[in-house]
């Protein structure tokens, strides 16, 4: 059984095959033109992706040697992301599902983060809790069988990717920054410059302030000392990202304490911090959890998570038909 995965929910074209289960390719194309702008224009995602999708999904079938008329289903991501970016995908499934006469699977983005768990050995069995952690969403999940999950705690207002990327712009880093802080932090002292953490009841997250003291902060020194920033980047690169771990991880400790669940995952682009990957191995062994991170190639955005999460949606005969649409926003 081979299915063809679409992700274009975001800046990165992508198109992967599975069959019977296993990743046969995984084609990504980033969307280099945004970081002149310093973010995603979604105009301009929308433009690439249409250059993008067709030698991403030739390319995606060579690599796997198998041909369009070998496929069994045809999954895409149908939502939460940017309207114009996912029409792309989705447009792009639902013709060549029809072109082809085989079924349509529609995936969701945040569910597929979280599937990503399953392309590689060790895989968690369940119930397992995944803090998923990206670009522009912060939950953590339950998950109680593949793709049965519950969004236990998340947000309310920006996302820990969202976090890290406004942070390196008042950096005057390159967009996204968040890997760039996870670089210039491996030579920083994370105590350096201390920060308050937010208060935020139960298992919700709240970035925002944070993000508003980062730049007070910043703000405050530079007037002291213009040569702040190029003096002190790495201990003030390491300072922030060991804010934010420390309140990811927080709320994951709780949350593994309220529900008893102990076999602990990470997703998202955000899991690809060396930080946050060493500092959760870190807490999982003082705390007796099973830890589980995913390969990096799997933690940003890609199609094997989509086409990983459409194979057991396949296995459940879980299908649309052609008046499906993207959703920007999508629950569960
Ligand atoms: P969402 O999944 O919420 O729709 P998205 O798809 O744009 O958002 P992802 O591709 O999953 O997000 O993740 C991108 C985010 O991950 C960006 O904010 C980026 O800065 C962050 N990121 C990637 N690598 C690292 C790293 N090493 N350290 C910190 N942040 C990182
Ligand atoms: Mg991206
Ligand atoms: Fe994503």
């Amino acid at each position: 059984m081979n299915i063809l995965a679409i992700e274009s929910s975001c800046d990165e074209t992508s198109a992967a095959v599975i069959t019977n289960g296993k990743i046969c390719s995984n084609v990504v194309a980033t969307q280099l033109i945004h970081t002149q702008y310093g973010g995603v224009v979604p105009e301009l995602a929308s433009r690439a992706h249409q250059q993008h999708v067709l030698p991403v999904v030739d390319k995606a079938l060579n690599d796997a040697k198998v041909t369009k008329k070998d496929l069994d289903a045809i999954a895409f991501t149908k939502g939460p992301g940017l309207l114009g970016a996912l029409l792309v995908g989705t447009s792009f499934a639902k013709s060549m599902a029809l072109g082809l006469n085989i079924p349509l699977i529609a995936v969701n983005h945040m569910q597929a983060h979280v599937m990503a768990h399953f392309i590689d050995e060790p895989k968690p069995s369940f119930p397992f809790l995944c803090l998923t952690v990206s670009g522009g969403h912060t939950q953590i999940v339950k998950i109680t069988a593949p793709l049965q999950m519950e969004i236990i705690g998340e947000t309310r207002d920006d996302a820990v990717g969202e976090a890290f990327d406004k942070t390196a712009k008042l950096l005057d880093l390159p967009y996204p920054g968040g890997p760039l802080i996870d670089k210039y932090a491996a030579a920083g002292d994370p105590n350096a410059f201390p920060f308050p953490l937010p208060e935020m009841p139960g298992l919700d997250f709240s970035f925002s302030g944070i993000k508003t003291s980062f730049m007070y902060f910043l703000q405050k020194r530079v007037r002291e000392n213009p040569d702040f920033i190029q003096q002190n980047l790495p201990d003030i690169c390491a300072s922030i990202q060991f804010t934010l771990i420390d309140i990811l991880l927080k709320k994951l400790k709780k949350a593994a304490k309220e529900t008893g669940i102990s076999q602990i995952a990470i997703a998202g682009g955000v899991s690809a911090n060396s930080g946050l990957r060493k500092s959760l191995q870190e807490l999982g062994e003082k705390m007796n959890w099973k830890v589980f991170v995913p390969a990096f190639e799997y933690c940003t955005d890609n199609a094997a998570m989509i086409a990983m999460a459409a194979h057991y949606k396949f296995l459940e005969n879980d299908f649309s038909d052609q008046t499906v649409s993207p959703m920007a926003r999508m629950d569960f």
